[in-house]
């Protein structure tokens, strides 16, 4: 059921044991993921065909939305952790997925956090059992944790996994990986450390179309040396020669972009390449891959569909604030109606007021300090009837939705 960890140093030392595919103790969980993840309202809504009317409310719910395969697989692999080793000390590396309940929750089952102030691996030991997250560590983590010796549950989602492939092929060959992602977000870190596996393999971070177009000026010789290192100090690898390492690029996402914008990178890069090297050149400069996780793109799909079919009056987007695909969701609803991006059912103050973060606008680079809650008033509509599009982010489990969907019901019909 386990393996050795292939990050061994040295030859008198054992390895630390590490778990990829959980504990087989998946019944022994499952009572418990019932009862703090599964919500009837939403398996009523479902089986209505996602509509639920209740008073002048009418909810309208994305088809896609909520937890996907790898969190769902990710959450279930700490509750086993859990139940496998009651008697020795269980920890995350940080948050197992970006929602605060779910991580509370898995506090309050035992488990500790090496990213809480006065924590860290240092402390970890071989009898300790520590888990990795969906989005997956950084190799200098993983070596980190390596060296304590200490049990490993590896919950890095295939789809992550795919993308690291990905990066490790283009720098194997060469080419420099390009990654379209925030810089501060755990899985791009981890991401770009996969491309210092090659000897002088080198990445660069792109966080948006205006970084992008920076990058294709470089490729085409019009922008600047000082110019990339002002915007890109933080986003590259050791070293990085904007003029060398521009020559040959491949393209990766972190999974939870918004595709259309990945799409479009990808191909401003394409067309620099083209008219720096010529059509014929392209595949020796230019190289892509899709990495945008299916789940990802289903909701981006599902939602999109929603809105396209009939006008609501608002969108409620729920999930964690520092959730990239949540705020992508986000970022769609607040292109065509009033969107409010709530982390949980108490942001519904009142029916005047509502707790949100702003949705809309570019994306952050996804570090901490871009977790920015405001206070709105007059969000839910006086009409007759009031039609709600709603969605949720990967991480957020259907309880959450449900609870919202109870409270929205209760404020449109106070
Ligand atoms: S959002 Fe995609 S990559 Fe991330 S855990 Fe879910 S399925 Fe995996």
């Amino acid at each position: 059921m386990f393996e050795k960890s292939p990050l061994t140093s040295g030859e008198q030392r054992v390895p630390a044991p590490i778990f990829r595919k959980g504990l087989n103790l998946k019944h022994a969980v499952a009572g418990t993921l019932a009862r703090d993840y599964h919500s009837q309202l939403i398996a009523e809504i479902k089986s209505s065909n996602f509509t639920w009317r209740n008073g002048r409310l009418v909810v309208h719910l994305a088809t896609e939305f909520g937890f996907c395969y790898g969190v769902d697989r990710a959450v279930d692999y700490a509750y086993q952790t859990r139940a496998r080793f009651p008697d020795r000390r269980v920890y995350l590396t940080g948050e197992i997925i970006h929602n605060p309940q779910v991580n509370t929750l898995l506090r309050q089952a035992g488990i500790g956090f090496l990213s809480d102030p006065g924590q860290s691996v240092e402390q970890v030991d071989s009898a300790d059992v520590v888990i990795l997250p969906a989005f997956g560590v950084s190799i200098d983590a993983l070596q980190q944790l390596d060296r304590r010796g200490c049990t490993l549950i590896d919950t890095t989602c295939g789809s992550v996994l795919n993308v690291w492939k990905a990066v490790k092929r283009y720098t194997a060959e060469g080419f420099t990986a390009v990654i379209h992602g925030k810089v501060h977000h755990e899985e791009t870190k981890a991401t770009a450390s996969q491309a210092l596996i090659a000897e002088n393999g080198r990445y660069l971070i792109i966080l948006d179309r205006d970084e992008a177009t920076l990058v294709c000026d470089l490729i085409r010789g019009l922008a600047s040396v000082n110019q990339f290192q002002a915007a890109f100090s933080e986003a590259c690898s050791p070293g990085f020669d904007p003029v060398a390492d521009l020559c040959r690029v491949g393209l990766a996402n972190q999974t939870t972009m918004l595709m259309s914008e990945s799409l479009e990178i990808g191909e401003m890069i394409r067309l620099a390449m083209i008219a720096q090297y010529g059509q014929n050149a392209v595949g020796n400069h230019y190289q892509a891959f899709e990495t945008i996780c299916s789940a990802t793109q289903d909701r981006q799909d599902a939602v999109n569909s929603l809105l396209g079919g009939q006008q609501f009056d608002l969108a409620v987007v729920i999930g964690g604030y520092n959730s990239s695909n949540t705020r992508n969701l986000a970022r769609i609803c607040a292109e065509r109606l009033p969107t409010y991006h709530i982390a949980e059912a108490d942001c519904l103050i009142s029916v005047e007021d509502i707790r949100h973060r702003p949705a809309g606008g570019p994306p952050s680079s996804g570090g901490p300090g871009n977790v920015t809650e405001i206070t709105s008033s007059n969000w839910l509509p006086s009409s007759d009837v009031v039609h709600v599009a709603v969605t949720a982010g990967a991480s957020t489990p259907d309880s959450i939705v449900g609870n919202v969907i109870s409270r929205l019901a209760t404020f449109a019909n106070a």
